[in-house]
């Protein structure tokens, strides 16, 4: 990445043509799969996966509805971006191996600017293991567009579906989870406390791990490629990029079921619970509620528990019921309510 430059000597977009931006934002990734034949350079990337079925998503992120300059830095963005494509392709249980990424800038943005979210995106490919093998650059009149596809490749008897979830089946969580949403509301208190006073400078410390779950989350590869040591496949499987209120509701409703959870087995970290105090917030309702943690929800057989008892990594936090008894948290106080979904809303 370039080094800090003064305003004047950034580099205006319409100052270089369309190519030199591609070639000069794209030149220090690798191709680090064998499944990538070309990538970058032709008129489209070619794959080889031979006899595998292939998984493939899309996501797209608007400025001003996805995301917001003004506290997320772009390097962040662009890492950010790549690892909630990778997390939807990851709960299908396959690996994903390249991504092509489509951006529209407006005239606001300079060469560095990109510099900067490109840098984030090899960041990720590096981490993950994946090639970009493409992507479209074009103008918008406001702001920034990024959309990523994501492809992947797995053998069709590891596919994990949201409707593979069955009668008694346990529900599993990796990690922990709603410090990410935790994160951004003290990224956005921080921002009215600066449109105040700019010359306050807050002592974020103690929300460290809270921040960084909302601005740097990971994926959760280690946790399939996990899962495919102990030769565990899932009954069912989606990321929790929503809340998991929304996510169980997608689970059940897919596989025709209901569920069971319980409040006091729900993964939480202690950063949340005591933001949460301080926020005057049920941290019940932002882990329920709360999106972009990227952790796994997944289903197993009974059977299967014995595999991941003694792995700290996995919360069993409820279990399969009949459709008929619907979706359900089981309370500190054993109440039994229905869970409605508070999943983040496009619209
Ligand atoms: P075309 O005119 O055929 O659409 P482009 O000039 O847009 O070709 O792209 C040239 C090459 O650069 C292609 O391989 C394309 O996939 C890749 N590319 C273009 N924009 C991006 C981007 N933002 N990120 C990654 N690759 C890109
Ligand atoms: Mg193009």
């Amino acid at each position: 990445m370039s080094e800090k430059k003064t305003k004047a000597e950034l580099t205006k977009l319409s100052e270089i043509g369309e190519f030199e931006v591609i070639n000069h934002i794209t030149k220090d990734f690798n191709i680090k799969n064998l499944s990538t034949v070309e990538g970058i350079g032709d008129d489209a990337a070619i794959l080889n996966f031979q006899d595998s079925q292939i998984v493939i998503s899309s996501d797209m992120l608007v400025e001003g509805v996805h995301f917001n300059l003004s506290y997320v830095p772009l390097k962040h963005l662009g890492y950010k971006s790549v690892v909630a494509n990778l997390s939807d392709i990851y709960s299908m249980n396959a690996n994903c191996t390249q991504i092509t990424v489509n951006i529209a800038v407006s005239n606001r943005f300079t060469l560095e600017s990109l510099e900067e979210l490109y840098f984030g995106i090899n960041a990720a490919c590096k981490k993950y293991g994946v090639d970009l093998v493409g992507g479209d650059t074009t103008s918008s009149n406001k702001g920034l567009i990024i959309s990523i596809t994501s492809v992947g490749a797995l053998d069709s008897k590891l596919v994990t579906r949201r409707s593979g979830a069955k009668l008694n089946d346990l529900i599993v969580v990796s990690g922990d989870i709603g410090s990410a949403y935790m994160g951004l509301q003290v990224l956005e208190r921080e921002k009215e406390v600066f449109k105040v006073n700019p010359r306050n400078q807050p002592d974020l410390s103690k929300y460290k791990y809270l921040i960084q779950r909302q601005l740097k989350p990971e994926a959760r590869k280690d946790v399939i490629d996990y899962l495919s040591s102990i030769e565990l496949i899932p009954t069912s499987m989606i990321d929790i990029s929503d809340g998991l209120s929304s996510e169980l509701i997608h689970i059940c409703n897919n596989s025709k079921v209901g569920c069971d959870i319980y409040e006091d087995k729900i993964p939480v970290s202690e950063e949340l619970m005591s933001c949460c105090e301080e926020f005057n917030l049920n941290s019940t309702t932002v882990a329920l509620s709360g999106g972009e943690d990227y952790e796994l929800l997944f289903t197993i057989n009974q059977k299967d528990f014995e595999k991941i008892k003694n792995s700290s990594d996995f919360s069993v936090v409820g279990h399969i019921t009949s459709a008929e008894s619907g979706v359900s948290l089981v309370t500190k106080a054993q109440q039994k309510i229905p869970i409605t979904s508070q999943g983040w809303k496009s619209f």
